[in-house]
């Protein structure tokens, strides 16, 4: 019987994960396939984060300075899980890096893969060097300067293409990535207040701006910083003569096609399941939902259980989330871990 726990993967969910074991004063053994920590708003370079507006390199860093100064935090970067035997309060572990421990709990906190826009050729990803990724988008605006990477130009209009691998049955993405529609509104002001000049336009299906984000980012954005919102289908982004972009396709309000030309188009890309869920699926002995998400074993009693006892799974790897959810997440599954070992412990005394 081990009540050391493994957390798998150092985003927001594992971070918040191994901070909550170590905060009781269990061991963790803290493993992250990456040589750097703090998941996707690290490893992607977003700007400014929603709802908090604090640069993600500032809030997350805080969160993984957190864990490496904690002693009770061993952390094993660039390596891999290759083998889980055992049960619950027993688990023989073995590590890409040829290390093997020994833990009573494991928590999966693997997150998700960005959509990768190439999936969409017909909008101009790839093909056009102005048409960017709402993560390459973040990526300018941390530079402090908005320029059309094609020629340097400050452009005249941005278009901000939602749902770009969500919501699209023809290509097997069904679900809503939750966040995008608010990081899309926060990304139109950051292009306004950089670039005064430049007019952004976002084409919608619809606007979930969820919860308190709706006058936050939504009618702000509209309000204050006059982000034009069209609601429309798109059906392609071409090249005019004059080197300029065409974003193609219905007004969906008037019922009439549109053909407006842009100067940057900006994908706002999903949250696909994590490109690595079939090899996590099959190493953990753990189930995937019909997306290929992990999936949740109950949900109301054993919250954040997988389909494997002593394997709890939350944050993204469940599906679209944000980040002040994963957090929670994460010290939800830190509680369910550390109270089973401890019920275990003393079953066993
Ligand atoms: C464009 C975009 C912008 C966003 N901006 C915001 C925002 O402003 N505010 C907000 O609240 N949310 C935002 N989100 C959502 C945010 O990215 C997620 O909520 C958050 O990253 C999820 O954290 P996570 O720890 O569950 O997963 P991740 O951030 O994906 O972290 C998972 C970690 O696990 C590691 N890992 C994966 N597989 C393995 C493996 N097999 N072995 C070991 N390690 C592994 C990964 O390398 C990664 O470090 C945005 C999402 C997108 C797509
Ligand atoms: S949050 Fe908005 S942009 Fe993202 S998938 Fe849902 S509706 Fe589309």
């Amino acid at each position: 019987m081990s009540d050391t726990v493994l957390v798998v993967g150092a985003g927001p969910t594992g971070l918040s994960a191994a901070a909550g074991v170590a905060s009781v004063g269990k061991k963790v053994i803290l493993v992250e396939k990456e040589n750097v920590l703090g998941g996707a708003p690290i490893l992607s370079g977003y700007a400014k984060l929603v709802p908090s507006g604090e640069w993600a390199k500032d809030a997350i860093g805080r969160m993984v300075k957190r864990v490496e100064g904690d002693s009770n935090i061993t952390i094993h970067k660039g390596t891999k899980v290759t083998k889980v035997e055992g049960d619950a309060g027993n688990f023989n572990v073995t590590l890409s890096n040829g290390t093997t421990v020994n833990v009573g709990a494991v928590i999966l906190g693997t997150g998700f893969t960005h959509f990768d826009s190439i999936n969409k050729p017909e909008w101009g990803f790839g093909t056009f060097e102005d048409v960017l990724t709402t993560t390459q988008m973040e990526q300018m605006v941390a530079t402090g300067k908005i320029t059309c990477p094609s020629d340097g130009r400050v452009p005249e209009r941005v278009a901000i293409l939602l749902c770009v691998g969500s919501r699209d049955r023809q290509i097997g993405r069904e679900w809503c990535s939750k966040i995008c529609c608010t990081v899309s509104t926060n990304l139109a002001m950051e292009i306004k207040e950089l670039s005064p000049t430049t007019d952004v336009f976002i084409y919608y299906m619809d606007i979930r701006t969820f919860g308190l984000y709706e006058d936050k980012f939504y009618w702000k954005s509209q309000e204050e910083f006059k982000t034009k919102f069209v609601k429309a289908r798109i059906a392609e982004v071409t090249k005019s003569p004059d080197g300029r972009l065409l974003v193609k396709g219905e007004d969906t309000l008037v019922k009439r096609p549109i053909i407006i030309p842009m100067d940057i188009v900006v994908h706002a890309v999903g949250m696909d399941p994590n490109e690595d869920n079939p090899e996590i699926s099959k190493t953990f002995g753990v189930g995937l939902e019909k997306h290929g998400f992990l999936e949740r074993g109950e949900h109301y009693t054993s919250t954040f259980s997988s389909t494997r006892r002593g394997v709890y799974v939350g944050g993204s790897a469940l599906g679209p989330d944000d980040i002040d959810t994963c957090i929670s997440h994460g010290l939800a599954m830190a509680m369910r871990a550390v109270g089973d070992l401890n019920a275990m412990v003393q079953k066993a005394a």
